[in-house]
């Protein structure tokens, strides 16, 4: 189909979906509630239909997949130049005092600067000092380059990151650093994929952010072996399979709100009924849940008698409650992260970084999955991204005085979507904050000229 059909089809799927927060929100009479829920259920599952339908989404799979490696293969041809000593290179310090889901997209950060501007990604000292892994980097990844870090920086002199500096090699800070933000941050996209990328993915940006953690992810051959006997203890030909993704322990109340596990299993009990309406089958329930909390699958297990409940390793668990890192909790984490990409929907927060871990690692794997997934807080972001725009659509009088006014073509910066039909930003032609009906505006995806991008 063309480009508009498939902008057409994942803006009606995302309109249903913002009705349904809307209706579900409302204080409603019990009946008529049940019978506009049920209605709900039957559009999202005829949308989902729609998307497989006419058999054009194999087609799209594999023009996904095709992207996903030509992005992988010009990051391969900057990480591994012929001479290593004459290489323009980034440097990029592994050790940021966070946990693995900000270390990993710190790396993710530079490995998106060191493409924006075409140099090879080198971690300091090969990233052999990590609180994750006292064997460091390649206890579980591939090094990210075939040049070593004395190979490649030695004993250089080491200048300071900025976009169009000449020295061959830059040290790059945290992003929180910059003083200036390069228009390649987050989330922009090649500007030389974007109209394509859109016809075959709904969400472009977390789908090129997820090309770059896959690249940096890629295991090594014992970490494959366990996540692959991980992954096979799943059972996933059983049966469709939620993912649920519970953050609490040092994060509730500090940068995040508690969320009951009642809150996540209403999302996946709505997921399960629109998919049987759309295989027009019934499901068993299944879910897995990767969580720092040990109590909340013995909670799952004793409270939804229904559910299959699968659980991430108590190990994993315990270390964030210690905060000690062992390699054990270290493979945890990765599993955790790793299933998270393979269930067929995931309900998480998307203020954990853990969760948007999951949820970006989707991405690129073939299915179109910017869409199968509900985030109890945040909308996706990506930490320190450029402010995230996007274009009004239909105009809006403030009902309230919460409330703003919109003109068609106005730019808001957005700030989160309340999942009850309504979203809050910033219209930035008034300068003034505050909420609007979410489905009044529409995605306008910032692009860069990504040169390394190979044809
Ligand atoms: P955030 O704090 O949730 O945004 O994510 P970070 O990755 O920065 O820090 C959280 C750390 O807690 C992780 O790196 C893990 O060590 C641990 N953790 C949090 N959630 C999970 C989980 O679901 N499974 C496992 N195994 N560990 C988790």
């Amino acid at each position: 189909g063309s480009v508009e059909q498939e902008v057409h089809k994942r803006m009606l799927d995302d309109r249903i979906r913002e009705m349904f927060y809307l209706l579900h929100s409302q204080n409603i009479e019990n009946t008529t509630k049940i019978l506009i829920e049920n209605q709900m259920t039957s559009l999202m599952a005829l949308s989902g239909k729609l998307e497989k339908l006419d058999g054009s989404e194999d087609r799209r799979k594999t023009l996904r997949s095709e992207l996903a490696s030509r992005i992988h293969k010009s990051i391969d041809h900057l990480q591994n130049p012929t001479s290593c000593a004459d290489a323009k290179t980034l440097l990029c310090n592994l050790d940021k005092e966070c946990g693995f889901g900000c270390q990993l997209h710190h790396v993710t950060y530079c490995a998106i600067t060191a493409f924006a501007t075409q140099r090879m990604l080198i971690l300091r000292r090969d990233g052999q000092s990590w609180k994750y892994s006292a064997r460091g980097w390649t206890s579980v990844f591939k090094p990210i380059s075939k040049c070593s870090y004395d190979e490649a920086v030695g004993k250089t002199d080491l200048k300071p990151f900025t976009e169009n500096s000449p020295a061959r090699v830059l040290s790059l800070g945290i992003v929180d650093s910059l003083t200036i933000k390069p228009e390649f941050l987050p989330q922009a996209v090649p500007q030389q994929i974007l109209r394509n990328l859109t016809a075959i993915h709904s969400h472009p940006p977390a789908f090129f952010v997820g090309t770059f953690i896959s690249y940096l992810m890629r295991f090594n051959v014992e970490t494959i072996e366990k996540l692959e006997a991980a992954v096979q203890s799943m059972k996933l030909s059983r049966g469709p399979i939620v993912g649920l993704q519970i953050r609490r322990t040092d994060k509730v109340g500090t940068e995040a709100a508690f969320h009951a596990l009642k809150e996540y299993m209403e999302w996946t009990e709505i997921w399960f009924k629109v998919e049987e309406r759309r295989q027009g089958t019934p499901l068993s329930r299944r879910i897995f849940i990767a969580s720092d909390d040990p109590t909340v699958v013995p909670e799952a297990k004793l409270n939804y008698p229904d559910y299959e409940v699968l659980g991430s390793t108590e190990i994993a668990q315990t270390a964030q409650l210690n905060n000690r890192y062992t390699d054990a909790s270290l493979m945890g984490v990765i599993t955790d992260i790793y299933i998270l990409s393979k269930v067929d929907y995931l309900v998480c927060t998307f203020s954990s970084q853990v969760c948007r871990m999951g949820y970006e690692l989707r991405q690129p794997t073939g299915a179109d999955d910017g869409s199968k997934f509900h985030s109890l807080d945040d909308i996706y972001y990506f930490g320190g991204q450029l402010a995230h725009e996007v274009l009004v659509i239909e105009d809006h009088v403030a009902q309230t005085p919460q409330e703003i006014d919109l003109k068609v073509g106005d730019k808001v910066g957005i700030a989160g979507n309340h999942w009850n039909g309504y979203s809050k930003g910033t219209n930035r032609r008034t300068f003034k904050e505050g909420v609007f009906p979410s489905y009044k505006v529409e995605n306008d995806w910032r692009t860069f000229e990504f040169s390394a991008l190979l044809d």
